[in-house]
Order: structure tokens, then sequence, then C-alpha cells
């Protein structure tokens, strides 16, 4: 049972753990989705469609002290992995965010998120008048540049708070 230091954590400092291992216990298989940006882990467990009725067995720890970023959320889920849907989703709203995959304890894969050039189908456009806001059978698409989303259909930008967008 010493193997605390293994799942995520910072990458081998000796002081990290410690608070992470009194918030957070450690799960046996699943997926540790860690450097989530401060505030971040509701919106993350909401865009994994993980409501108050699912029975998904998972922690949350929130404002963690980080290393890193000053300050992280993190976010648990037992016998889970994800797709890469759902790492391109969390990419959207916590680009620095890290994903281990624990199996038997052990973090088997170690990956950072990343945003996609284009997102289609997860982001709904703002516009009302949107091609992909009428009954056409029309996915929406974005592509991602420096101030944010931009629809390909009506170049509506989506420049924050992209998570109230996502479908
Ligand atoms: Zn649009």
């Amino acid at each position: 049972m010493k193997r605390a230091e293994s799942e995520g954590g910072e990458g081998g400092n000796a002081e990290k753990g410690e608070n992470e291992g009194l918030l957070v216990r450690r799960i046996r298989s699943g997926t540790v989705i860690d450097h989530i940006a401060a505030g971040e882990a509701l919106n993350v467990v909401k865009i994994l469609g993980i409501t108050g009725t699912t029975t998904e067995a998972l922690s949350i720890a929130t404002n963690v002290p980080s290393g890193q970023m000053g300050k992280k959320d993190i976010v648990k889920l037992n016998n889970r992995e994800l797709s890469k849907q759902e790492v391109d989703r969390i990419a959207l709203i916590s680009p620095h965010a890290t994903i281990n995959i624990i199996r038997n304890f052990k973090v088997c894969e170690k990956k950072g998120v990343e945003i996609p050039d284009v997102v289609e189908g997860l982001v709904r456009c703002p516009n009302p008048g949107c091609i992909t806001n009428t009954n056409e059978p029309i996915a929406s698409r974005f592509s991602v540049t420096g101030k944010g989303l931009r629809c390909a259909y009506c170049d509506w930008i989506i420049g924050h708070d992209i998570t109230s967008y996502i479908l």
C-alpha cells in the first residue's frame, strides 16, 4: 500500500500527494482527470454526462493546491475510461488537463488533452438563425481559432463560456 504517489500527481514532487490523498481516495481502475482548471470540475462532470441520478462512482476535488497551476480540480471516475470525444470536450474547457488511466492502482497511461482544430457536433451555435439550429440534419461545426470557436456556417464566434454551449 505504498504507491500513493503514482496517480493523479504532479509528476514526482515530494510534497505532492498529501492534500490529494486526503481529499480524494485512490481508485483501483478508472480514470483520473488531473490539472483541471480550478472551478471547472463540475463542468467536466457535466460534459461527461454524469448527473445526480447516474450510478457512477466518482470523486471530485476542487481548488487543490498545485505547484504548476496554483489551484486545480481533480475528477476521479471509477471503472470508466474516456472516449476520444469525451477527451476533446474536456480540452475545450480545460486545455491543460491530463488524463490518467488507472488499472490495478497503477497509472497505465498518462496523456494531455488536445484541443482539436475542428469541433463537430459538440457545441451548439448561439446564433438562433444558424442553419444548425433549424430542423435541418446538419451537425454543428466550429473551427478553433485564437479568439474562440467560429461557426463554420454563420461565422458566429463563441469567445468565452464555451461550457454553456456544449451539447
Ligand atoms: Zn452558426
